[in-house]
């Protein structure tokens, strides 16, 4: 499978779509009206959400909000403009994994899809043709989604921390587009992508090997500089075959991946069981059973898009060799030497570790002096012995609205401001809160959970302005009020 470069058709465009969404949101009453009464705090206006992250996530957290008369919003992103997330900056695949029809963002507006973005430039015939979703074009869509829904992402703006401050939060900020260096919110959302509640997976191996010689797959890799070279890839998830085929085309002298597992994962379980069901009835079901669907995801792992591993595996230099945990690397003058499980020994040029990324709220630096408040599944569910797993356990345990929660009561209590619109709210409701297809879907929970929260909040002010409320709807000229003249 190779990547499709469709050639646009004369007689559709995006002007035309354009106007048609704006019709649906016309249509649709959307945006209504702000409800939120406005709040000052030392001189300066509180925005009632702060979102951070301006990728997929953000662009559709603002949105929903937007839908439900939140409008007060600030998003920010510390990427340059166009260039958030992964998909132009360190995913290395030719194709989205996901099915072109996927809504993702689309918030229940067909002329918001993929396939309306599409159509409307190159044709049906231009659908009929596309296989799966070039990746850039994938961008391309997001970047078109900000510009049409005027989304006002501040970029090149990094949040350093979130702090509390009474019953705010005051989020610390830096970078070239940073401004007055700080804000404050009632509400934040951290849509801060696939490692927003972790980091990178490195692995101890790497540790005291120099920096030139292994790169994270998340890394910025110069892939030129492996032309010749003999490269070693850790695992076999997506983001190692995708690497692994990188440095193969750049003319690496041979690629070999070292995976853990004896034989390769080849079924996409979670693929395989998701339905509309499955994103309704999982946030609801018991501790044991969320716990055993995602630790039976964990231990079986997504394969490798077929299209990935076919594009490693057309090179004659590319190797897969199984059953070779890495033991241990040590560098000499002549580069690398990587010892692995059963005794085997190799020689390389370069590392790359296509090991994912770890859920650990304690490495987020956006919590400073509080990530051990957060409450996790370890805390609060024990699995049987034969399932037990480290990382599932370090996963926060959310609120229904995506909220974290206190460890300790009224240690951090601010937690329950913040939202974890990312990866780690997998194990908590399922996967709503970072891949394309139940996007829609979280985001809809997430803006239903932040509008109740701010409506209880101001109760007493909505209250108040219902009694305030003096406009008549009958002017007194409809009706004539009578004696009654008759007993019956
Ligand atoms: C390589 C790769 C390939 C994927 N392919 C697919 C696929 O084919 N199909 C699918 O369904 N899913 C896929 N996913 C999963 C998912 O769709 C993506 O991770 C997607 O980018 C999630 O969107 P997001 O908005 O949560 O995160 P992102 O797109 O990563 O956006 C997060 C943003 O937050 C910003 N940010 C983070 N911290 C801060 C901070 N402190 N201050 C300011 N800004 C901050 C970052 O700059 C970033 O732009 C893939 C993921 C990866 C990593």
């Amino acid at each position: 499978m190779t990547a499709v470069t469709p050639t646009p058709a004369a007689d559709t465009g995006l002007a035309v779509l354009e106007r048609e969404l704006k019709r649906d949101l016309e249509n649709l009453c959307r945006p209504p009206a702000n409800w939120v009464p406005p709040r000052m705090a030392d001189g300066q206006p509180v925005a009632d959400v702060a979102i951070i992250g301006g990728g997929m996530c953000g662009l559709i957290a603002w949105f929903a909000l937007q839908s439900a008369g939140i409008r007060n919003v600030r998003i920010i992103d510390r990427n340059p403009a166009g260039r958030e997330g992964p998909w132009l900056n360190y995913a290395r695949m030719e194709t989205l994994r996901s099915p072109k029809q996927l809504v993702g963002p689309a918030y229940g507006i067909g002329n918001l899809t993929f396939r309306a973005w599409f159509t409307a430039q190159f044709g049906e015939s231009g659908w009929e043709r596309l296989d799966k979703i070039p990746r850039p074009m994938w961008m391309e869509y997001l970047r078109w989604y900000r510009k049409v829904l005027s989304i006002p992402v501040e970029n090149d703006v990094n949040v350093d921390a979130v702090l509390p401050a009474g019953d705010l939060l005051r989020l610390d900020l830096s970078g070239p587009g940073a401004g007055a260096g700080s804000l404050l919110a009632r509400k934040v959302v951290m849509a801060t992508g696939r490692d927003g509640t972790g980091h990178p997976t490195i692995p101890d191996f790497v540790r005291g090997v120099s920096r030139t010689r292994w790169a994270h797959s998340s890394d910025d890799i110069d892939f030129t500089r492996l032309k010749g070279k003999r490269v070693i890839v850790i695992g076999v998830g997506a983001s190692a075959v995708d690497n692994a085929a990188e440095a193969l085309e750049a003319g690496a002298a041979e690629v070999r991946l070292l995976i853990r597992r004896r034989e390769m994962p080849t079924i996409n379980k979670m693929m395989g069981i998701g339905s509309a069901g499955f994103t309704a009835g999982f946030p609801d079901l018991p501790d044991a059973w969320r716990w055993r669907f995602m630790h039976y995801s964990m231990v079986t792992q997504t394969p490798a898009p077929r299209g990935s591993t076919l594009r490693v595996s057309r090179h004659p230099n590319a190797y897969f060799h199984f059953g070779k945990a890495v033991e241990s690397v040590r560098e000499n003058d002549a580069g690398l030497v990587v010892e692995t499980a059963g005794g085997s020994r190799l020689a390389a040029d370069y590392l790359i570790l296509g090991t994912g990324f770890t859920v650990e709220p304690l490495a987020r630096t956006e919590f400073p002096g509080y990530a051990e408040e957060i409450l996790l599944w370890k805390d609060r569910y024990a699995p049987p012995p034969d399932e037990r797993h480290r990382e599932l356990g370090n996963f926060p345990y959310l609120a229904a609205d995506f909220s974290f929660q206190e460890r300790t009561p009224g240690k951090a209590p601010w937690l329950r401001n913040i939202y974890c619109f990312n990866y780690g709210a997998t194990v908590s409701l399922g996967k709503v809160s970072g891949d394309i297809p139940g996007i829609s879907e979280g985001a809809a929970w997430l803006s239903r959970g932040i509008a109740s929260r701010l409506y209880g909040e101001d109760v007493e002010l909505h209250f108040q302005a219902m009694l305030d409320y003096s406009k008549p709807e009958l002017l007194g000229d409809e009706w004539t009020a009578s004696e009654i003249d008759r007993v019956v």
